[in-house]
């Protein structure tokens, strides 16, 4: 090199520092105004195209300018899904230390592929993965690996249920009306045709219908299909339903087939007493997915895919390549590329552990046990609101409720008063929350997991669709 010795895509430490440290300022300053500010923003895409689109510039600016366009003209443009006041779909509240890994995480630009690659988070991945392990009560024999998500981990668990299964040729995959599109996506990447992706219908309190469910496998099987996995919900993201895991577990022991429990945002309630005690049962499953960046606290991505015996993921995802073969390392130094559909791999086990250590369980603990006490307080609340309906009984911090003056007025019409009621909630910018169909009922539902909401976030946001209510109701 001649003259500059940083190189034509290199900064000055000097330029690094600045940019670095203004980019924190612009993190904390949100951090710390987040309640002051709106749950949710956004905008068309002709406004926004109008900012952003234009060819890559021939020639650079300075970093602070585009770090500037990127505050403004960006970074705004989305939900908050970390405000106290987003109840919507199902929001993420990271912890400041998890956010500072991922940062960290990127600049050692670390691949967390192989032991070679990266053996310091590989052994990070062990650990965190095997306190998953003990919180769900699976034996020593049980491993996994962090994943982009629930839908990652969907994907792995139904591929590994394939191969278990010897990979047939005409496989099935049964899960409730409930579950979550992810699971039906992951069933077709394995290779389970539409019309063999079975939805067996839920109950009334929309469990799976365990009567249902054998005579689904019964004649599918008299029709010459393989069924090579069940899915169970834990909770359902509609209502937090728990689908009946000790009999789904019985069922697939006797049928010989996997089990897989898409536990995506509730799992993490096992970390609390309560929640063991929903969940009981959830040890005895094949595979379980579940997302440390919804109830774990963690910044996208981060998910888990738990199997009971590890060696189902190598045996599915494990594939020699000539140009790894310095990375084999032997049986105690895993390469999580070999347990999953990843090569080059995010170091998300460092982002879980440094929130965890910084923080420790109990924290983390009373953090879940809130949401879970917070949907409870909603519950009595809508119960005593005349105009309030309780659609669902409230599960793992899922309340869906509706306006319901209980005057005799059809469903049609408490339809449209409810839809008017969630449209002037969100054009209110106080709280941000969604609605569901419930067996084709319009629902509004929240979802209360965030360990910065307080009892005043979820009264006043209530408080709020009890006044729009009565405007609706009284065609303002
Ligand atoms: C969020 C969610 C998923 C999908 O997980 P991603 O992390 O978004 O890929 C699947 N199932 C349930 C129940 C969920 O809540």
């Amino acid at each position: 090199m001649q003259g500059d010795d940083h190189g034509v895509l290199r900064m000055t430490p000097e330029a690094m520092r600045r940019l670095a440290r203004k980019a924190t300022e612009a993190l904390i300053d949100r951090a710390d105004g987040l309640s002051d500010e709106r749950p949710w923003d956004g905008d068309f895409r002709e406004v926004l195209a109008g900012r952003l689109a234009a060819p890559p510039p021939e020639r650079g600016k300075p970093a602070e300018e585009v770090l500037d366009q990127a505050l403004r003209d960006v970074l705004p443009y989305a939900a908050r899904l970390d405000h106290p006041r987003f109840f919507g779909f199902v929001p993420s509240a990271p912890t400041w230390p998890g956010v500072v890994a991922d940062y960290l995480a990127a600049g050692f630009n670390i691949n967390s592929c192989t032991w070679l690659m990266s053996s310091g988070t590989g052994q990070l991945e062990l650990v965190v993965v095997d306190w998953m392990r003990s919180w769900i009560g699976y034996p020593e024999t049980a491993g996994g690996l962090l994943t982009s998500g629930g839908s990652g981990a969907s994907v792995e668990a139904l591929v590994a249920a394939r191969e278990a299964a010897g990979h047939p040729e005409r496989p099935a995959v049964y899960m409730s009306d409930q579950s979550h599109s992810a699971l039906k996506r992951a069933a077709l990447i394995a290779g389970v045709r539409r019309e063999h992706i079975r939805l067996v219908p839920s109950g009334d309190d929309f469990r799976m219908d365990m009567a249902e469910l054998r005579r689904y496998v019964a004649d599918d099987r008299a029709d010459g299909l393989r069924p090579i996995a069940v899915c169970a919900n834990a909770g359902t993201a509609g209502t937090g339903a728990i689908d009946p895991l000790a009999p789904m577990s019985d069922f697939c022991e006797r049928e010989g087939v996997w089990l897989h429990v898409d536990a995506a945002y509730g799992g993490f309630a096992l970390v609390t007493e309560g929640g063991k005690e929903l969940l009981d049962g959830i040890e005895r499953a094949d595979s379980i997915g579940m997302d440390a960046h919804k109830w774990l606290f963690q910044p996208y991505e981060a998910g888990a895919l738990m199997v009971k015996d590890v060696k189902h993921l190598e045996n599915a995802f494990g594939i020699a390549n000539d140009v790894l073969q310095d990375t084999v390392w032997g049986a105690n130094h895993p390469n999580f590329a070999d347990r999953g559909l990843q090569l080059s791999r995010a170091a998300r086990a460092l982002k879980i552990w440094m929130s965890v250590q910084t923080f420790g369980m109990a924290a983390i603990r009373a953090a879940v046990e809130k949401g879970l006490e917070l949907a409870r307080r909603a519950e009595a609340y809508i119960e005593a609101n005349p105009i309030l309906e309780l659609m669902t009984p409230v599960s793992l911090g899922i309340v869906c409720f509706r306006v319901n003056p209980g005057d005799g007025r059809d469903e049609e019409s408490l339809d449209d008063v409810n839809r008017i009621v969630l449209a002037r909630v969100f054009w209110d910018d106080l709280a941000f929350f969604s609605s569901t169909s419930l067996k084709g009922v319009f629902s509004l539902r929240m979802c209360i997991i965030n360990h910065t909401t307080t009892w005043e976030d979820v009264r006043t946001t209530l408080d709020l669709v009890a006044r729009l209510g009565r405007e609706a109701l009284a065609g303002e």
